[in-house]
């Protein structure tokens, strides 16, 4: 390529040159280590797939492991490609990347394309249920089940691909002991299933497991997709192994990129193991390694690898930087937490005072082994006024309001939910009873519909079901109506946030947070919240909604013509499948559609080529694909899926079946499809817009691919780092995994600290400093020092060169400084007992001294 031409090629050293503009057919992996560049080169590789080998954005598919990563992937490219073009790529977690096409074509997986997305909380509920309803077969056979734990098990069975049938037949080859648990899970597992099918929603797994059904079974579907690329594939568990062979299946275009030793979700099914299965699976795998770490300062990449290498079992890999020494990494210890959280807070804005305000709120994390730890540094950063975030801890969309809002636009969308309805029916208070929740959903379930529907039968005058008295159906008669009102503004295309007015006003839900909640008014601030982000939402709908107008061939405005294309596809590779829609206009009768989807395909072709030419085909149609054999038996179960759809098309009023593509979703969908997806790990979009800068708080998990500045990770000691549940080696390799993660998230500073003292279950517990650290410091002692990080002259030398950002004016600076010592606590305040008169107090006694000789 011609210099200039592609920009973003210039900066890369030649590994990373060679790892973008490999031959795309080629089946690439790029192992390397953290900070390496490996997410920077797979982007960039997008870029280049798209202008240099001509590929159209919407046959490249870029999977991220996070929602707030494929955003910052998305930014990104819209530099390098322009938004238009940007905004046609299919980026986005295995989790969103499978809803988008199972809105579209749900159907052909028995999925109806209004499903809902329950989340952990409504998933434990109905497990929780099932367990209740088992206690004295549990208590005979002297088993205890907890419902996290079940549904663990659960979610692990799923992501290997393994079924409630398949799990009971497990049970029966373990030996006797553990025979009876699995046993009863197994049944469990078939149960929740059941009950999850029945309110016409998906678990975070089952997105997964039927999209994986979906692409295997008619594998036209992906035809347009050309290439694949997937960050942080050590992380990737089996079924999404198997998802990625299904998008590379048409042109084995793949690129993948990863780090075996940052591989940390081994607790949730990930397996590095899939490496060496992609060396198999496909044909001339070529790996290309990258050995230049551009992230951290040469303190920093030794003091990690001084951990790392720790691990025995793990090939040895080679990590340079070019960048400067700079300061020893930090380690200090405290008596309590306390204490280490105030610390932290000083350190702050001490480390701000001191770059000359270079340095700002933005540029630190606080990096924790779980969410409980960040308590108390939370309420020491408030005491201090400085700003923060939290993220990946108690969720924006795990709080109580913010659910309750929720649930009520869940029922007006799809009314078999019943987790929503159970949670709003009587919130706020109608003086409907548990013992009157658990009637109507029982009479539901006797009915065979909905309990939402069975409301909404009896408010329009069917007779009461048994055991449902004329009482409790007046009472329902306002939820009744708030959610039909819901839905039919809903239908017209209201916006999101004129329903979740709607809500707030029909319910006086502000009255119910007032009268119920101590603290109303923060909640009141989160219900605006919810408010304003579904604003932001909309807008990226419309974002959304224009980029794939102008890619007519993939997932396109006109679903004509995407069906025709698809329908080429598949008639291509299997001429001898008989083809007929599923889903029709009521009017228009099985044999005409055969027809008429037939012709469509064969206009595909031309549509397709055509690019952005309607086919003639109604936007109606979607198609299902049958091989004539199974044509029969599978014509039962279309019956009745057929008759489910009319069901739900008459409660919605005869609208048509909506689709999967931003620009055909209702404002609706598309705002509770996005809000569901972001509960899976991070991503708080609302916050993310915050123009003031904030410090984040964040679990390491959360952090992974992430950078800044100054990384603090606190309660480095016993008991946590090795987290104490995890004993086995292999879990222990990866808990020391976990902490080079964490370490290997700083650029320029990195404090690590423990405490001696710290409260778990109630007690208060000695602690000690973590085995990985103990051990480090013992190989190389230079590596870890108590001193404070130096942020004067050379400090701040290595900031302006590292994150090109202007030298500080030093005339106003000392001011500052002065100050912050000033302000700062008093000496003794820091350090353990044995530790104390050392480091800081030095240093602040150093300052004191200086600034005393200077007036
Ligand atoms: P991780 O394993 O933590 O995900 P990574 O290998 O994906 O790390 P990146 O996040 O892509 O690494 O890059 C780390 C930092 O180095 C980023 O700030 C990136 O912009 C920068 N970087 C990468 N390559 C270069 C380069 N050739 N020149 C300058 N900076 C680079
Ligand atoms: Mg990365």
């Amino acid at each position: 390529p011609k210099p200039g031409v592609y920009p973003y090629l210039s900066g890369l050293n030649p590994a990373q040159h060679k790892a973008v503009t490999a031959d795309p057919a080629v089946p690439l992996q790029i192992l390397a280590g953290p900070g390496s560049g490996k997410t920077r080169v797979l982007t960039s590789r997008v870029a280049y797939l798209v202008q240099h080998h001509k590929l159209f954005p919407h046959q490249i598919t870029a999977v991220t492991f996070t929602n707030k990563a494929a955003n910052e992937m998305r930014k990104r490219l819209e530099k390098l490609l322009g938004p238009k073009l940007a905004g046609g790529l299919v980026l986005g977690t295995f989790h969103a990347t499978c809803v988008r096409f199972l809105r579209r074509y749900g159907g052909l997986v028995d999925i109806p394309n209004n499903f809902a997305i329950a989340d952990a909380d409504d998933c434990k509920k109905i497990v929780a249920g099932l367990i209740k309803a088992r206690a004295e077969h549990l208590e005979g056979a002297n088993i205890s089940l907890k419902d996290r734990a079940v549904l663990s098990d659960i979610s692990k069975a799923k992501s290997r691909g393994e079924t409630a049938d398949a799990m009971a037949i497990r049970a029966m080859n373990e030996p006797s002991a553990s025979t009876s648990t699995t046993a009863v899970i197994a049944e469990i597992y078939g149960e929740y299933e059941a009950s999850l099918r029945e309110s016409n929603s998906l678990d975070f797994d089952d997105l997964l497991v039927y999209g994986l059904k979906l692409f295997t079974g008619s594998p036209g579907i992906l035809a347009s997709c050309h290439h694949i690329l997937v960050d942080e594939f050590q992380d990737t568990n089996v079924i999404q192994y198997e998802l990625m062979k299904c998008f590379a299946k048409a042109h084995q275009g793949v690129t993948i990129v990863g780090d075996p030793d940052q591989s940390v979700y081994g607790w949730r099914s990930a397996e590095v193991e899939n490496l060496n299965r992609m060396k198999k699976d496909f044909t001339g795998v070529k790996a290309i390694y990258l050995e230049q770490n551009y992230r951290s300062t040469g303190s920093i990449l030794s003091a990690a690898s001084t951990l790392i290498t720790q691990d025995r079992d793990r090939p040895p890999k080679s990590l340079y930087t070019s960048h400067p020494k700079s300061t020893t990494v930090n380690l200090k210890t405290f008596s309590t937490p306390v204490i280490e959280a105030s610390f932290i807070a000083t350190e702050i804005k001490r480390m701000i005072a001191y770059s000359g305000d270079v340095l700002n709120h933005g540029d630190f994390a606080i990096l924790l082994r779980y969410n409980a730890l960040s308590r108390v540094i939370e309420s020491a950063l408030q005491k201090d006024g400085i700003p923060n975030r939290i993220v990946g801890g108690h969720k924006f969309f795990d709080r109580l309001e913010v659910k309750d809002l929720l649930a009520y636009l869940q029922l007006a969308e799809n009314p078999n939910f019943t987790p929503a309805f159970i949670r709003v029916v009587n919130t706020p208070k109608r003086a409907i009873g548990d013992k009157s929740v658990a009637d109507l959903v029982a009479a539901a379930k006797r009915a065979k519909i909905s309990p939402m529907e069975l409301c909404e039968r009896m408010t329009d005058g069917d007779p009461l079901p048994e055991g449902i008295k004329a009482g409790l159906k007046n009472k329902l008669a306002s939820f009744v109506g708030i959610v039909r009102k819901l839905r039919r503004a809903a239908q017209k295309g209201s916006s999101v946030a004129d329903l979740l007015k709607m809500v707030v006003d029909k319910t006086d839900y502000e009255n119910y947070l007032k009268t119920t909640q101590q603290d109303a008014e923060m909640r009141l601030e989160n219900v605006k919240e919810l408010i304003s982000f579904s604003v932001t939402i909309a807008e990226e709908q419309q974002r959304q909604a224009n980029a794939d107008q102008d890619n007519p061939s993939f997932v396109p405005a006109s679903s004509a013509a995407m069906e025709a294309y698809v329908m080429s596809q598949v008639k291509e590779e299997k001429p001898d499948l008989a083809v007929r829609p599923l889903f029709r206009r009521r009017s228009s009768s099985v044999s005409t559609s055969v027809a008429a989807g037939s012709k469509a395909a064969g206009k595909g072709k031309t549509a397709a080529k055509g690019k952005g030419k309607k086919g003639k085909m109604r936007e109606e149609d979607i198609f299902e694909v049958l091989s004539s054999d199974e044509e029969a038996e599978k014509g039962k179960a279309a019956k009745k899926r057929e008759a489910t759809r009319n069901r739900a098309d008459s409660e919605l009023s005869g609208e048509e079946s909506k689709e999967g593509t931003a620009a055909n979703l209702n404002p609706l969908s598309y705002f509770l499809q996005t809000s569901m997806l972001s509960t899976d790990t991070e991503n708080q979009n609302q916050e993310d817009q915050a123009s003031v800068p904030k410090v984040t708080i964040s679990t390491v998990h959360a952090a992974k691919g992430l950078e800044w500045p100054v990384v603090f990770i606190p309660a480095v000691e016993s008991g946590t780092f090795p987290f104490y549940r995890c004993v086995e080696p292999a879990e222990v390799a990866e808990e020391r995994r976990l902490l080079y993660v964490a370490m290997t998230r700083a650029q320029l500073f990195l404090t690590m600290s423990h405490c001696q003292f710290r409260m778990a279950g109630g007690d208060e517990k000695d602690r000690s400093v973590s085995e990985f650290i103990a051990l480090a410091q013992k190989t190389a002692p230079t590596h870890f020092s108590a001193d404070l990080p130096d942020i004067e002259e050379s400090g701040r030398k290595t900031i302006s060169s590292m994150l090109e950002r202007p030298v500080p004016d030093e005339s106003g600076m000392k001011d500052k400084i002065m100050k912050h010592v000033r302000a700062a606590p008093p000496l003794s305040t820091w350090d353990a007992p044995e530790a104390r008169d050392s480091s800081f107090n030095r240093f602040a006694r150093r300052e004191v001294t200086k600034a005393t000789r200077a007036a």
